[in-house]
């Protein structure tokens, strides 16, 4: 349920409504406009009777919330979120390119794509510490080393560092390490890990499970946000269909939509869509010019040799010269690269 109250209502009545509301057990979840003020009210409004707030005098108008999701809800917060990276503003006008290799494998990789990336214009640097691999016998990420790893590379650059998160017992030490903290797209619907991530600070960037609808992915953005961590990323990565030439499919469509339903910044992942390095910059072109805040690209120096989605990865060379050819696109739409 929304409260939209009239343009100037005065501070006193507003916190009236507001006592009103919380003595019935409801929260409030409060959002500011040039001058109207908004109350998005989470819990269950079913058997609340409306009838007992719309005497008050300073109420413009009260509207049911269709969606499940709240706080995630463009209705609780109608201007787009800004979330902050470590400086980094993801959201507003400027798109943000994060950008590394799928796996961090030694120090001298790490910082050395870290350096390129960056000359062509990168703003975060990725690289899987922990990675989630369909067979066991595959490499399992350097772990606790290969964060230290990407501190060496942030040190050496200056660039925040994302990298993904697969189980609640390494909640400490990414909160001290990392910037940006992924949840991988088989971790989307690990309901115990999201409440646990809600108690933390650290934004969280939240790739679409392979098999999730855009529903079931923005309530797994709410879990977070219902446990107090508003810094919520969305990444979409391509999703399971009947197709198989690429590993995934693009679904373009889902940031149209994920920007109307959500005020939540939305990045896309062309490469784990695509699967093909060739295929990552058409589609990373496509990303920006359907409406994406950002982009993240395994970037790798040598692909042929790499430990993990070495088919995927650009160099470092062609990485630079799609980030020119993205900035005239941008600018078609608006926004700045
Ligand atoms: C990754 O970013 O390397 C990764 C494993 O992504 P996803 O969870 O989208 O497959
Ligand atoms: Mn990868």
């Amino acid at each position: 349920m929304i409260i939209v109250f009239k343009p100037n209502a005065p501070q006193e009545s507003k916190l009236k409504v507001r006592a009103k509301l919380e003595n019935q057990g409801f929260q409030i979840h409060e959002s500011n406009g040039l001058n109207i003020t908004l109350y998005g009210i989470v819990g269950d409004t079913s058997a609340f009777d409306m009838r007992t707030l719309i005497s008050d005098d300073c109420i413009e108008k009260i509207m049911r919330v269709q969606e499940p999701f709240k706080r995630a809800n463009r209705m609780f917060h109608p201007e787009d979120s800004i979330v902050n990276v470590a400086g980094v503003p993801f959201g507003g006008r400027k798109l943000q390119v994060i950008a590394g290799p799928c796996s961090v494998e030694s120090a001298e990789q790490v910082t050395s794509i870290a350096q390129e990336v960056k000359m062509a214009g990168a703003n975060l640097l990725r690289g899987g510490a922990f990675k989630p691999r369909t067979s066991p016998y595959s490499f399992q990420g350097l772990k606790e080393v290969g964060l230290d790893y990407l501190k060496a590379a942030r040190a050496e650059t200056g660039l925040p560092i994302v990298t993904e998160i697969m189980s609640a017992d390494k909640i400490e030490r990414f909160v001290e390490d990392v910037d940006l903290i992924q949840v991988g797209a088989r971790n989307m619907q690990n309901f115990e890990l999201l409440k646990e991530l809600g108690k933390i600070r650290t934004p969280i960037l939240l790739k679409r499970g392979l098999s999730a609808t855009i529903e079931e992915w923005i309530m797994s953005a709410e879990y977070i946000m219902a446990g107090g961590n508003e810094n919520v990323i969305l990444c979409e990565r391509g999703i399971r269909t009947f197709e198989t030439y690429t590993r995934n499919t693009l679904d373009l469509s889902a940031i149209p939509a994920v920007k109307k339903l959500s005020h939540l910044p939305v990045v896309v992942d062309p490469s784990h869509a695509a699967g093909l390095w060739w295929m990552v910059e058409p589609l990373a072109k496509a990303a920006v010019a359907v409406g994406a805040d950002g982009l993240i690209i395994e970037v790798h120096n040598d692909p042929e040799h790499a430990l993990c989605d070495g088919a995927q990865s650009l160099k470092p060379d062609r990485f630079s010269r799609l980030m020119s050819e993205l900035k005239g696109i941008a600018q078609i739409v608006g926004r700045e690269l």
